[in-house]
């Protein structure tokens, strides 16, 4: 079991599957992006597949999300999914993209075995979208969700990230359009962990905001703590459902007593957070000689062991982890 010192247990691994992106959102790359991770230090297909059946098999993980970065852009993302697939017990699997490429291989990511995606879509208009992610590909995001539900990747989930002055007037015609297309819209609040290091408290759309704007035109009814359990979407049925609303509130409602979560980044660093500042190398483990399984699942568990109480977002002395959002996987 993956246990911390404050008796919380993951379950649920995030795995990075490269830093890479095939666009620049403003609150997470630069417009000329960064300095990518060497290649010789890119885990293999073979020991991400290796490091899951650790986790799955000895380390308690039941649920794997693959994120990046982009993950669509890794090229062995369906054969990571097939093996995994496989993996006894069978770990339920999501994706988290930008949609762009989805409409493509959609089907082919459920036959292997993919459970669920989230995709990224934090505006309706077109020409916010260009303004927001410094790329013209609305349209391909669009047909990715739509693949995503005629391929059964559901519930489809909306990840939208709301930005002042360019996208906070979208939130009720957001929800709209979610429940009319049959996606479960999740707004996350904007953190700090953008390259550019260009987060400003002050300025930030919160969860506050975001209800207020959507109770103009739907009626919220809050779902009770039980449902929440440690997803960290606040869930609200819309007008007395059956359709839903999350809220990922880690700045001004953060839910870090319930974390049941640990990442692997695609260069092989286990993070027990967001917001560390340490990493764990699992890379010089898995390349040894001698490299046992063992010894990776038990500097895994030292790590965890390791994990603080919490995001540190509200202390005086934070800071932003160098690795930005695109690096450490979102
Ligand atoms: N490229 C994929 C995508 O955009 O879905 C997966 C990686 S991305 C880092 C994962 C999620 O993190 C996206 O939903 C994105 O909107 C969100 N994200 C990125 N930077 C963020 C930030 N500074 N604050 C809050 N969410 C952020
Ligand atoms: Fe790429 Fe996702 Fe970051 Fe946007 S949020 S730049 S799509 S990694």
């Amino acid at each position: 079991m993956l246990i911390d010192t404050y008796g919380r247990v993951a379950t649920d691994l995030r795995v990075s599957l490269t830093d890479r992106c095939n666009l620049r959102c403003t609150y997470c790359m630069p417009e000329e992006g960064l300095q990518w991770l060497a290649k010789p230090d890119l885990l293999t297909d073979d020991e991400i597949v290796r490091l899951i059946r650790i986790a799955v098999t000895s380390l308690g993980i039941e649920e794997v999300r693959f994120t990046g970065g982009e993950p669509l852009l890794r090229p062995g993302l369906v054969g990571i999914v097939e093996r995994c697939a496989a993996l006894a017990p069978r770990p339920k699997m999501s994706l988290t993209t930008n949609g762009i490429g989805l409409k493509r291989t959609a089907k082919a990511l459920k036959e292997a075995g993919l459970d669920r995606v989230n995709v990224s879509l934090d505006t309706l208009r077109p020409d916010v979208f260009k303004t927001l992610t410094r790329r013209d590909r609305h349209h391909d995001v669009l047909e990715g969700l739509e693949a995503a539900r005629d391929a059964g990747l559901t519930p489809v989930k909306v990840n939208t990230v709301l930005m002042p002055g360019l996208n906070d007037d979208e939130a009720p015609d957001l929800l709209a359009w979610a429940v009319e297309n049959d996606y479960e819209l999740r707004f996350i609040e904007q953190m700090p962990l953008d390259a550019q290091h260009g987060w400003k408290r002050d300025g930030m759309i919160t969860a506050g905001d975001i209800l207020t704007s959507l109770r103009t035109r739907f009626e919220l009814t809050e779902e009770g703590s039980e449902q929440r359990g440690s997803a960290p979407a606040e869930r609200w049925l819309v007008d007395g459902g059956p359709h839903r609303v999350g809220v990922i509130a880690s700045v001004t409602r953060p839910f870090c007593s319930a974390c049941d979560r640990t990442r692997l980044t695609a260069d092989g660093q286990v993070r027990t957070c967001l917001f560390a500042t340490e990493e764990t190398d699992l890379r010089v483990a898995l390349r040894a000689e001698d490299s046992a399984d063992e010894e990776i699942a038990r500097i895994w568990k030292l790590a965890m062991w390791g994990k603080k109480a919490g995001s540190g977002l509200d202390d005086p002395s934070f800071l932003q982890p160098e690795r930005p959002m695109s690096a450490i996987g979102g």
